[in-house]
């Protein structure tokens, strides 16, 4: 038996403190594609794992859910690998898993519906190693439903079946397809596109009408998703391509379609914010239907003096007349850097405040600050024209290189500016796959001067320059000058300077851009 404080100890001894768990394994259902499909339970044990083992149907945005230093191991197919064999993925989760570390299995849908979770558990508990299990949304339910076809309907099924294409081997016992015909319900075959000829042949020989519908849906729930309907006399000479659930039965003849129908759905839409800022352009692109390629070309730092003036500045701020500010991320660096002086919001007691757009405003409220001023154009020229005039003094927090607008027209307006640099911008790296799938975009948005700068000398892994993809979208009239000195053909200048009024450009070119190019 070992003591509760020698357990402690143990789980101290990583350096941070952790309460002693109980589990060490987690066997977690990813869900099939979209990554809001995962469950709250499993996004919660990712956020925490040490260990994440993997494989090739898990979808990349999740990886990133673990700590940036949880250990990231792959045993699915990868280029030029094959999958690691079952039973080493056994070993390697008790062999982790005795090491008291907090080790994440995830896999595609559900761990026990075709993912072989069940002999992983069996080792599990064979080993004496603790173990979850969190039940993921399967592909089998999922995947029909983001085509727009429910497995179950009033008056038309009254079951569904899950089956494997693939069976017969291995000691699994064969599929019955003939007597499966008979069932009668609706049958989701799983790993069946490339047999999808020879099950048609044998459910007909089972009884089933070769004029039964059939909706084949290849990778469902994600931005490619292609559903192709048929019937079953027909499916073998329909091409499908894996992986893809095949819904046989009448509500396959149903399309209660959505997720394709979304107004950006097919759309490849790349994102060139630094990754800290991209996530509300990344959302609501993905809620109209969009696949985002998130392309950070540039990387937020800390600044050149490694903050001091920054700290110095936000110690004095109650000096000042007006603190003004261009980004969120300046408000995020300022109000750090007033907590690391000691300060807190009631150092602005007088000090009115001044946001150059609503995001930046938003920054401030969630900081408890009301901003005074926010002009009605979201551009620094907007400001100067709407700032009383001086004297008087203006503390601006800002990136280490800005543009002079803002700081030249306030001292034309008598105004004493200090401006004190709050971090750095520096080129970005992007991943080797955002950089191919960047290839092939429709579209790619620009939020600042320096991203398109920066766009501009992203190279990919062989070298080359990025292709510009047929629409240039840009938040404002100063990025989109940016971007026309450099050549780039701009097609859509936010007529609101915000994210909203990017996206509703977006969707006007998109919707107006004609049918995607297949890639
Ligand atoms: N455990 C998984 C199934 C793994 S077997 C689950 O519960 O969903 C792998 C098969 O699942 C694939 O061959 C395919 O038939 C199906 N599948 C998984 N994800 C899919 C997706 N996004 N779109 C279509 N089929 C998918």
């Amino acid at each position: 038996m070992v003591a509760f404080s020698e357990l402690t100890a143990d789980w101290q001894s990583g350096g941070r403190f952790r309460h002693p768990r109980l589990v060490t394994v987690y066997l977690v259902g990813a869900g099939p594609g979209d990554p809001g499909l995962i469950t709250v339970r499993g996004a919660e044990v990712l956020a925490r794992a040490d260990v994440v083992v993997y494989d090739r149907l898990s979808v990349r945005s999740l990886l990133d859910l673990a700590p940036p230093d949880a250990q990231r191991i792959s045993v699915g197919k990868s280029r030029g690998r094959a999958s690691l064999p079952q039973e080493e993925i056994n070993a390697l989760l008790v062999e982790r898993g005795k090491t008291g570390a907090e080790v994440v299995r995830l896999k595609g849908g559900d761990p026990f519906v075709f993912a072989r979770g069940g002999e992983e558990a069996a080792a599990l508990l064979h080993a004496g190693v603790p173990f979850e299990v969190v039940p993921g949304v399967t592909s089998a339910l999922a995947v029909p439903a983001y085509a727009g076809v429910p497995v179950t309907q009033r008056g038309m099924a009254t079951s569904f079946t899950v089956v494997t294409g693939v069976s017969g081997q291995a000691g699994s016992p064969p599929v019955a397809w003939e007597a499966l015909a008979r069932v009668g319900g609706t049958i989701a075959v799983l790993m069946g596109a490339a047999v999808r000829g020879e099950i048609a042949d044998r459910l007909m020989a089972g009884g089933l009408p070769g004029t039964t519908p059939v909706a084949a849906v290849t990778w469902g729930t994600r931005p490619e998703q292609r559903t192709q309907r048929t019937t079953l006399d027909c499916l073998g000479a329909v091409p499908v391509d894996a992986p893809a659930v095949i819904v046989i039965g009448a509500v396959a003849g149903l399309d209660l379609r959505w997720y394709e129908d979304r107004p950006l759905f097919g759309r490849r839409v790349i994102v060139t914010r630094a990754r800290e800022q991209a996530s509300d352009l990344v959302e609501r692109l993905h809620d109209l239907g969009a696949d985002t390629v998130e392309l950070p070309v540039i990387e937020l730092r800390e600044p050149t003096d490694g903050g001091t003036t920054l700290g110095e500045a936000a110690r004095r701020v109650g000096e000042y007349d007006w603190l003004a500010f261009t980004s969120s991320n300046a408000v995020a660096r300022f109000f750090d850097a007033l907590d690391g002086a000691g300060g807190d919001t009631r150092a602005l007691g007088g000090v009115r405040v001044a946001a150059i757009g609503p995001g930046t405003a938003a920054a401030l409220a969630a900081r408890g600050v009301r901003a005074d001023l926010v002009p009605g154009r979201f551009i620094a020229e907007a400001v100067v024209e709407a700032f009383p005039s001086g004297p008087g003094r203006v503390l601006l927090p800002r990136a280490a290189v800005a543009r002079d607008a803002l700081p030249g027209g306030l001292q034309e307006k008598g105004w004493a500016v200090d401006v004190v640099e709050a971090y750095r911008t520096v080129a970005g790296r992007p991943s080797p796959e955002a950089l191919a799938a960047a290839a092939s975009a429709d579209a790619v948005t620009f939020t600042s001067s320096s991203t398109v700068t920066n766009y501009l000398e992203v190279v990919d892994t062989a070298g080359r320059p990025l292709p510009v993809p047929p629409v240039v979208a840009c938040i404002g009239p100063i990025t989109a000058d940016t971007a026309r000195a450099a050549g780039l053909p701009v097609s859509v200048v936010a007529a609101e300077h915000t994210i909203d009024g990017l996206i509703t450009g977006l969707l006007e070119a998109l919707a107006a851009g004609g049918e995607r190019t297949p890639s």
